[in-house]
């Protein structure tokens, strides 16, 4: 793309009431726009990056066998009734709206309900079983704490994945396989070795449940890691019998603020009882569905990689999710800068162009703030030589590329 036909523009200064970084440096790079407290649009570079964040889930959720379906934001009072949770208190987030003619509608939160209820139409047999299902949905929740940029937010993107099972132990083989894929997940996006799988509290069916902790200040959660063998737990479940149960000592605990970027629960029959979603096993005798849940915000993954990746100049983007993979820079518009744009697009490698007729000083800076992985210059000396300087964004090293050579250099690195 040529930088002079992208509408967004990079801002010298963030927003004076945006106290978060991530906020902070992807509304200065034009990356997203703030509505109000906790809410953002994503803009094309922004939406871009989500999006790349969102397919890496998407494969990783159908490699393990997982269907996409998706659930509705408007919400049945009833339903929720059912399993008493429409006035349940400790739900504090619920948008509800009250129609003219009486009606009560919720914007969902979670999807629990509804999509239990839809499985007792899908789900008769154990020959119906096991069922992996998920979606990318829009969550509202009014969250009071709405200070933490894009990982905060009041109208959210969420994966949410539900599993279906005969027994515990299928509950238990199905439950593996999404931890399995929440660990690729984190590696691909580029939260690799600073994301642990803590241990929470589980609720009624399991004594634990496990949260994916990405180590940062910017962390609204505490945890406890054990440094030699990688666990880690929440805070709020550090008890001597949780030590015991893991064997763990406190001594060797290390404590970290942290960003909850995941978190896989075991439901088990708390769902499927009130809602009757039940199945006929082997012996012809009826039980309930053994359930879990998985879920991911494909935004609070994007504004923890802008907390934890980022530097003093700017945003830094793993090459699996950025918006492009080089940009790059014309300190001199001239024709083979445009050349070198067409050979690279032409090969597939996606180019931002900076196009712009602006100083080099503002390009180079730009270009930091925007994080794209490499950064090529084409500049009077380069148009001498026949070679291109490429940098990546998180070094200092400079490569002298020949500008024959770049398409076969991009399509190997
Ligand atoms: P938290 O304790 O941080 O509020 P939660 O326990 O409410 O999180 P879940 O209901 O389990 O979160 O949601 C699943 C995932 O959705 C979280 O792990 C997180 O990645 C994401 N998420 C939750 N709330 C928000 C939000 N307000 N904005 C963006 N993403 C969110
Ligand atoms: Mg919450």
């Amino acid at each position: 793309m040529r930088q002079t036909q992208l509408f967004t523009k990079t801002k010298k200064e963030a927003p004076k009431d945006e106290v978060s970084k991530n906020a902070q440096l992807l509304i200065r790079a034009g990356f997203v726009h703030k509505e109000m407290a906790g809410v953002y649009s994503f803009l094309p570079l922004g939406l871009k990056v989500l999006s790349n964040i969102i397919n890496v889930i998407r494969e990783e959720m159908d490699a393990i066998g997982g269907q996409e379906l998706a659930l509705t934001a408007l919400q049945d009072k009833e339903l929720w009734q059912k399993t008493d949770r429409w006035d349940d208190k400790q739900v504090d987030v619920w948008f509800k709206t009250a129609l003219k003619n009486g009606t009560e509608l919720g914007l969902g939160w979670t999807h629990e309900e509804p999509i239990t209820r839809l499985m007792t139409q899908q789900i008769a047999s154990y020959r119906d079983l096991p069922v992996l299902a998920y979606q990318f949905q829009t969550k509202f929740r009014n969250e009071t704490r709405a200070k933490s940029g894009i990982m905060r937010m009041r109208e959210f993107m969420m994966k949410d994945m539900y599993s279906f099972a005969r027994t515990e132990a299928e509950h238990q083989e199905l439950y593996a396989r999404v931890r399995a894929a929440y660990q690729r997940i984190f590696e691909r996006v580029g939260l690799g070795g600073r994301t642990y799988a803590a241990f929470a509290s589980g609720g009624a069916f399991s004594k634990y449940s496990e949260e994916f902790q990405t180590v940062s200040d910017a962390g609204e959660d505490l945890i406890y890691i054990d440094e030699t063998s990688g666990q880690a737990l929440n805070k709020e479940v550090l008890t001597d019998e949780v030590l015991a149960d893991l064997g763990l000592t406190r001594e060797n605990l290390v404590e970290k603020k942290s960003i909850e970027v995941g978190n896989i629960f075991t439901l088990g029959t708390k769902f499927s009882v009130p809602l009757g979603l039940t199945f006929k096993d082997e012996t012809g005798a009826m039980a309930p569905v053994m359930m879990g849940c998985y879920g991911i915000g494909p935004g609070r993954v994007m504004g923890t990689i802008a907390e934890v990746l980022s530097d003093a100049a700017g945003l830094v983007w793993p090459a699996s999710v950025a918006p492009f993979k080089v940009h790059l820079l014309s300190l001199n518009a001239d024709e083979k800068t445009l050349e070198i744009y067409d050979a690279l697009t032409a090969a597939g490698i996606e180019t931002l162009y900076d196009d712009r007729d602006t100083s080099a000083g503002d390009k180079f800076s730009d270009s930091d703030l925007l994080g794209i992985p490499y950064r090529v210059v084409i500049g009077k000396r380069s148009l001498a030589s026949g070679q291109a300087e490429v940098k990546p964004r998180v070094s200092a090293d400079v490569e002298m590329i020949s500008f024959e050579g770049l398409v076969s250099y991009f399509t190997q690195h």
